[in-house]
């Protein structure tokens, strides 16, 4: 790929923490910025440069990978005197790899082409373990020469580039591949909570679902812990769930297409967001459909 990117990272959470390390351990130079400073103490130890504004770390790097929340923390990111486009010069190449609305991601693309600088959008598919073991699937969109140009950096994140199209297509499938996991999240709660209320242990369920190759799905495994010990530490937190879930109903809407069971698993998640659960891990709408079978017994 020519010289090696100065990469500039913004967004050390649950993934992006483990995807700036994963960069540093490939060997690229990689300085960050976070918005809680705390977060970024552990790179300061390993020899990373620490910018102390988006605008800083956009100065010293070529190459900036955004890993936040949601537009609005794009925006505080990219927006303003101190935000990224305010140093970004031409040449240059933003690439996202947030969970953001196809809309806003085609309007950031906009600003980039007209600043001459390259866009990526890049979200990943993979949890909280596929990014620390450097496993994620990474749904590229963009110009294919350009996502070609950055998959060696992008293969220090993943295992694995799919190409999707011109950009917001990494998003549009992104929203595709997550309807499944909310879908397949929501299986599993409702399945447990089926099986606590007629007396059947949960276990039950995974042993049966193990035993059946037709059924056995990684995504099951993966999720067993918080289901059936009702733990509920965050992977995937159900804000971001519930932010994705929204995006995929605006989509389907502008299409005239109707998703109902998505429709139905947003009326859940938002529940649980609003009964306080938005921080914790996307299978804690288990502990609301269980709360609400114990409120309903006792009236
Ligand atoms: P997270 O742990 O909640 O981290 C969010 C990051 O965004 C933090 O660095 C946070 O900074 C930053 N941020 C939030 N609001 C901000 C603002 N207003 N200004 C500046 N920075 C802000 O999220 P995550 O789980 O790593 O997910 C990141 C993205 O990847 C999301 O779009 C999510 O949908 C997507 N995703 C997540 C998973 C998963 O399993 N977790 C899997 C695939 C895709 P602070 O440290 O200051 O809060």
């Amino acid at each position: 790929m020519g010289l090696p990117p100065r990469i500039g990272f913004i967004g050390l959470g649950i993934m992006g923490r483990a995807m700036a390390s994963n960069l540093l351990k490939a060997g690229f130079q990689v300085s960050v910025y976070n918005r809680t400073r705390q977060r970024t103490a552990e790179f300061a130890d390993l020899g990373c440069e620490i910018a102390v504004t988006p605008r800083a770390l956009a100065k010293r790097a070529d190459t900036v990978i955004t890993m936040v929340s949601d537009n609005a923390a794009m925006d505080a990111v990219m927006e303003g005197p101190e935000g990224v486009l305010s140093a970004f010069a031409g040449g240059n190449t933003l690439i996202n790899m947030s969970t953001l609305s196809p809309d806003y991601t085609s309007a950031l693309a906009r600003k980039c082409y007209t600043a001459g600088v390259g866009f990526l959008d890049c979200p990943v598919s993979g949890s909280k373990g596929a990014a620390e073991k450097g496993e994620l699937v990474i749904l590229a969109g963009g110009e294919k020469p350009l996502v070609e140009k950055f998959t060696p950096v992008l293969k220090a994140m993943g295992k694995a580039v799919v190409y999707a199209g011109a950009a917001p297509a990494g998003t549009a499938l992104k929203l595709c591949v997550n309807l499944v996991i909310a879908q397949l999240t929501t299986a599993l709660a409702e399945s447990a909570a089926l099986a606590e209320a007629q007396g059947i242990a949960p276990a039950l369920i995974f042993e049966a679902i193990d035993q059946n190759p037709a059924m056995n799905c990684g995504y099951f495994s993966l999720k067993k812990n918080n289901i059936l010990n009702k733990d509920f530490t965050p992977a995937f937190p159900l804000k971001h769930m519930l932010k994705d879930a929204r995006f995929m109903l605006v989509e389907a809407a502008r299409r005239k297409l109707q998703l109902p069971v998505t429709a139905a698993v947003e009326t859940l998640l938002a529940k649980s967001y609003n009964s306080g659960y938005g921080e914790k891990d996307l299978s804690v709408i288990l502990a609301n459909l269980t709360e609400t079978l114990g409120q309903e017994s006792t009236t």
